[in-house]
């Protein structure tokens, strides 16, 4: 089969390996789309270390062609996606029914094989954890592919606990910044900010819910929030740009009682700098979101699935497997939003 296999950085190729075979407890999924993630770019760009060689990929969706004999519950050419990250289910995180923040989590796509194949293998320990997820009939393989980000982003928007009339400040609207203006108006936000310099992402913030489009390059962001707040500051903030200068002007943005999210990672060995007494007087929750879990997963195809979601308009561009290491130097220019890779 064809695979986009990473062997160091600036060095992914495509190319022929053998087609996995599967074990009596594993599953095979004949990959339809695939997504190329930030993370993508930074294991190509050497930020984020892998071991090599691996086949990336960890946003997915296809049918299964292949079923261990012992696999119970699925069946072949059933339409699916898959949850990349398996938690150990035995570490004090996983105990404290928080498996997105496992201390092991290994990952299809960084650990294991993963979708921007032809086939990709779904290991035996994400079989047992529940990581395969059947697609009801509405939503197509392109828009499941992206699914597993938005379930990282539900989890984004459970933490941030938005109340009905809640004000909220979105810093970012690339993939993400979009689909947490989506998340936030289904969760009650009466006005949602966001915040972007790139202009085709800003229109895209504004079609799809966005109350009030702020370009920082010409117009003072703390200025206009608290303009259009009376003084006070937003109730709910999630930082989905990883800038440490965002997260320092978040806090200044931010209500008494407010609370911060930070979604997007930033360099190793960022740091920023915060006045603690704006955090203890103005009792603010500083806090963030880490990936997902097969539950999240699950509702975010059900949201998509019924409507209440649009991923089809974050989908710009769909290449060949073959064009993989195009697809992340548009990444990496910022073209677009979502890239699917068609196998
Ligand atoms: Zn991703
Ligand atoms: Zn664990």
């Amino acid at each position: 089969m064809r695979a986009a296999v990473f062997y160091e950085p600036l060095k992914l190729k495509v190319e022929d390996v053998p087609k996995p075979t599967v074990g009596a407890k594993e599953v095979l999924v004949k990959v339809k789309a695939a997504a190329i993630c930030g993370t993508d770019l930074r294991i190509y760009r050497g930020t984020k270390r892998i071991k090599t060689p691996r086949i990336i990929g960890h946003e997915f969706a296809g049918e299964i062609v292949e079923l261990g004999e012992k696999v119970e519950g699925y069946g072949v050419g059933e339409r699916v996606t898959v949850y990349p990250v398996i938690a150990c289910g035995k570490c004090y995180a996983c105990m404290m029914g928080r498996p997105n923040i496992c201390v092991s989590r290994p990952t299809i796509g960084y650990e294991y094989d993963g979708g921007f194949a032809e086939y990709v293998k779904i290991p035996e320990e994400a079989v047992a954890y529940g990581a395969i997820i059947k697609l009801p009939d509405k939503i197509s393989y392109e828009e499941a592919a992206i699914t597993e980000p938005l379930a990282a982003c539900l989890n984004g928007i459970n933490r941030l606990d938005i109340k009905h009339g809640d004000h909220v400040w979105i810093a970012g609207a690339g993939p993400i910044g979009l689909m947490h203006v989506q998340l936030a108006k289904i969760a009650g936000a009466s006005l949602i900010f966001v915040s972007e310099m790139n202009e085709f992402r800003a229109a895209k913030a504004k079609e799809l819910g966005a109350d009030i489009v702020i370009n920082p390059q010409n117009e003072d962001v703390y200025q206009r929030i608290m303009g259009e707040t009376g003084g006070k500051g937003a109730d709910k903030i999630i930082v989905d740009a990883g800038v440490p200068k965002l997260i320092e002007d978040s806090l200044k943005c931010a209500r008494k009682g407010a609370r911060v999210v930070i979604f997007a990672g930033c360099p190793e060995g960022s740091k920023i700098t915060i006045d603690p007494n704006w955090i203890h007087y103005r009792e603010i929750e500083l806090t963030g979101s880490s990936a997902s879990t097969p539950y999240l997963h699950r509702k975010a195809v059900e949201l998509v699935n019924n409507g209440k979601i649009d991923l089809k308009s974050l989908i710009t561009h769909k290449l060949n497997l073959e064009d993989v290491v195009k697809g992340l130097e548009m990444k990496e220019m910022i073209e677009g939003l979502k890239t699917l890779v068609i196998p």
